[in-house]
Formats: C-alpha cells, sequence, structure tokens
C-alpha cells in the first residue's frame, strides 16, 4: 500500500510524488531532457518492452518531473492514476478521443467551455462519433438521453460561465446503468473541492492552467481515473497522438499543487463574501454564485462539493454598455479571460470566450449581454469589493 493513501491533502500536496536524485535535493528537481539514455542496448531494448516506474524512454511518453506531478495530482485527487498534458483541451480532447470510436453515442451537457463545445459538436462528429446535447440541470432529458447504445457521458461539474451544478452522483448512475463511462471537467470544482472521484466519475480532466498554476504562468491538463484506463486507453492514444506536458510546465506546475489547498480556500471565502455583499445590488439582476442561498443549486452543490468554488457571475441591468462600463471602470480587478489566478479577473463571456456561439444559443445558455465572470483572487477581500462598488457606481 502506498504511504500516500495515509496522508491528508495538504501533506500530499507538499510531499506527494517527490522523487529525489542521488544530492537529495528539497526542492523538485526540473529534468528539461527529450530523452534517457541506456546503460546498454539490452537494456534499451529490455525498457522497450516494459519500463518501471523510475524508467523513461522519450519525453513525449514521460518524464520524471511531469511524472512527479502525476502523482502528486493523482494522490490528491485520490484516484490510482493520471496522465499530464500540454493543456486542459488536450486532456479533454485526448479523453474522448480515447475513449471513443466511429459510431458511439456521447451524451453531453449543454452549457460548456468554448473549445469543450467545439470538440464535440465539430471534432468527434467529424469522425462518426453520434453526440447529444442535454441541459445539465434537468435529469429527466438526461434519463431520455442516455441509452443502452450510450458510450460515453461528458460534464462540467459546474457550468462555465452560469454557475449551473450538475447532480452528479445522479447522472454518473444513469450513465453506469446503461454501461456508458463519464468523463467529468472539473475546472470550477477545483481538486479542492472534488468529490467526483468518490462520487464515481471514470475520468476527471482538468484544465492545470486555472487553480493548479493559480499565477498565470503556464498550460497545462490532466487526466485522472483508474489505473487501467490511464495506462490502458488514455496513456498509447496521448503518447502518440503528442499532447504531452512539457518538464517545465510540470515544475511550476508541481509548486502550483503546493499552495493550491490554501488559495482555492482562500479564494472561495472572499467569492463568498462578495457574492453576499454584492446581492440585492440596485444595477443588478443577479448574483450567480452556488454558495448562496438564492442559487438554483445552493443545496445540491453543498451536496456535491466540498465548497463553493473561486468564480462567481454578475448580471448586470443595462445589458453590454453597462458590462462594458463596469469592466472599464475596475482599477483592481483585470479584464482578462483566464480564471483560478492569484489576480481577480472580469470576463464579458458574450463578446469574448462565447462570442462564437448564435444569439440563441447565448440565450438558452443564460449568456446575456450584462453578464460578467469574475474569478475571485488572492488580494484583500475589502479591496476588491471596495474597486467592484465603485465600479457599479461609475456606471
Ligand atoms: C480553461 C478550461 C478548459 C481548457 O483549458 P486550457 O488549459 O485553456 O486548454 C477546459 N474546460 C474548462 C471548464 C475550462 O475552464
Amino acid at each position: 500500500m502506498d504511504p500516500k493513501s495515509d496522508w491528508k491533502s495538504r501533506t500530499v500536496a507538499v510531499h506527494g510524488g517527490a522523487r529525489r536524485s542521488q544530492y537529495g535535493e528539497m526542492a523538485e528537481a526540473m529534468y528539461l531532457t527529450q530523452g534517457f539514455a541506456y546503460p546498454s542496448a539490452e537494456a534499451a531494448e529490455e525498457r522497450f518492452i516494459k519500463s518501471g516506474p523510475d524508467e523513461f524512454i522519450y519525453a513525449r511518453y514521460g518524464n520524471p518531473t511531469v511524472a512527479a506531478f502525476e502523482e502528486r495530482i493523482a494522490a490528491l485527487e485520490r484516484v490510482e492514476d493520471a496522465f499530464a498534458t500540454a493543456s486542459g483541451m488536450a486532456a479533454v480532447s485526448g479523453a474522448l478521443m480515447a475513449l471513443c470510436k466511429a459510431g458511439d453515442h456521447v451524451v453531453a451537457s449543454r452549457a460548456l467551455f468554448g473549445s469543450c463545445l467545439y470538440v464535440l459538436e465539430e471534432v468527434l462528429t467529424r469522425y462518426g462519433v453520434r453526440v447529444d446535447f442535454v441541459d445539465g440541470t434537468d435529469l429527466e432529458q438526461w434519463r431520455a438521453a442516455i441509452t443502452p447504445q450510450t458510450h460515453l457521458v461528458f460534464l462540467e461539474s459546474v457550468s462555465n460561465p452560469t454557475l449551473e451544478v450538475i447532480d452528479l452522483p445522479a447522472v454518473i448512475a444513469l450513465a453506469h446503468d446503461a454501461g456508458a463511462r463519464v468523463v467529468v471537467d472539473n475546472v470550477f470544482a477545483t481538486p479542492v473541492f472534488s468529490r467526483a472521484a468518490a462520487h464515481g466519475a471514470d475520468l476527471i480532466v482538468y484544465s492545470a492552467t486555472k487553480h493548479i498554476d493559480g499565477q498565470g504562468r503556464c498550460l497545462g491538463g490532466v487526466i485522472l481515473g483508474s489505473r487501467e484506463l490511464i495506462r490502458g486507453m488514455i496513456e498509447p492514444f496521448m503518447k502518440h497522438t503528442g499532447g504531452a506536458m512539457s518538464p517545465f510546465n510540470a515544475w511550476v506546475l508541481l509548486n502550483g499543487l503546493t499552495t493550491l489547498d490554501l488559495r482555492v480556500r482562500a479564494q472561495a471565502a472572499t467569492a463568498q463574501r462578495l457574492a453576499q455583499a454584492l446581492e440585492g445590488h440596485p444595477a443588478l439582476n443577479a448574483v450567480l454564485f452556488p454558495g448562496l442561498a438564492s442559487h438554483a443549486q445552493h443545496t445540491l452543490a453543498a451536496r456535491v462539493m466540498a465548497g463553493p468554488g473561486t468564480v462567481l457571475s454578475l448580471d448586470l441591468k443595462g445589458g453590454k454598455d453597462a458590462a462594458f462600463a463596469f469592466m472599464n471602470a475596475l482599477r483592481v480587478v483585470l479584464i482578462s479571460n483566464n480564471l483560478g489566478d492569484a489576480r481577480s479577473i472580469a470576463t464579458h463571456p458574450a463578446t469574448t470566450t462565447h462570442q462564437r456561439l448564435p444569439d440563441a444559443q447565448k440565450q438558452l445558455l443564460g449568456i446575456t449581454p450584462g453578464l460578467i465572470r469574475l474569478s475571485v483572487g488572492l488580494e484583500d477581500a475589502d479591496d476588491l469589493l471596495a474597486d467592484i462598488l465603485a465600479a457599479l457606481a461609475a456606471m
């Protein structure tokens, strides 16, 4: 039994996956190498037949720094194994493409990150996969769409940007009853608040670009699940199609994991405080945040996640003009489109991240012209609240 299985998350986040060289370095070593020299021709042959956990062949297949990141996050998520990828989208597209073949049926929730929607709608279908979309919050729609022919279910546990929460245990039970596997994009739930593994998700994917880095420095992603699925289906697909994580990024992200728990809890506490302070403001139609009692799935959110997350959305009265005036008046919060960063970020989804969608689809997803997504950072909550209130007053 792995000793890390007894450790609590904060200990795993600091020590998980550590592999020290003969120098006994404190910080993780960064192995910036594309390949590895073998002591003999026989050893090279042997390694291509079967490589052990500390035996590497080529950085597209694996690398010691990347392996340390994979071990640490797998231990944190309480799953057997992980494969690190070049970006969150390499993880999403890799998980979907590795598991699906022509003729398969996929059911997905409709409210998805724009690139996830593109992969499902435009890429998978091109290879003969049939994809149906449902309103992820409506269990009846899941029940009607998932049939014994369904091969895979894909969903974002908390949707972007309207923060709808999906009943993960119920949807997973429906999928498993039909013999389908479930892939959960868990970015908004974060590894800190995730219970996706305990709820039985077959694969969990993260964009490590978001909270795991948490400081806006590099791209990365990860696919987590059982050893059988990760080594049997994900690794062969990923290592031959080339979406590997760079050792430099793995080193940055390993250090991100060390402080992830502290950062995400602090950001979530500030998000809760801002959501409560802003709810009912006369310039707002609504404040969307799973931690508010007024949120449509507040009780469900508390059941399926260990915390409300670090992102809230504000629906401003006055549409796009008001939204732009608000953003341009912000002095602390930056205008950008990342999330989970130490710096608070305001995004206008209708004109940026979700610009590609036709108006009717935006309306269906609740992406109104006045909607602002606010990713809450590590600044002082008082400064953030003052900045937001001043910007609302200046509109
Ligand atoms: C950002 C994001 C992705 C894609 O991650 P990248 O690292 O940008 O490729 C996928 N899903 C969700 C929910 C995201 O927020």
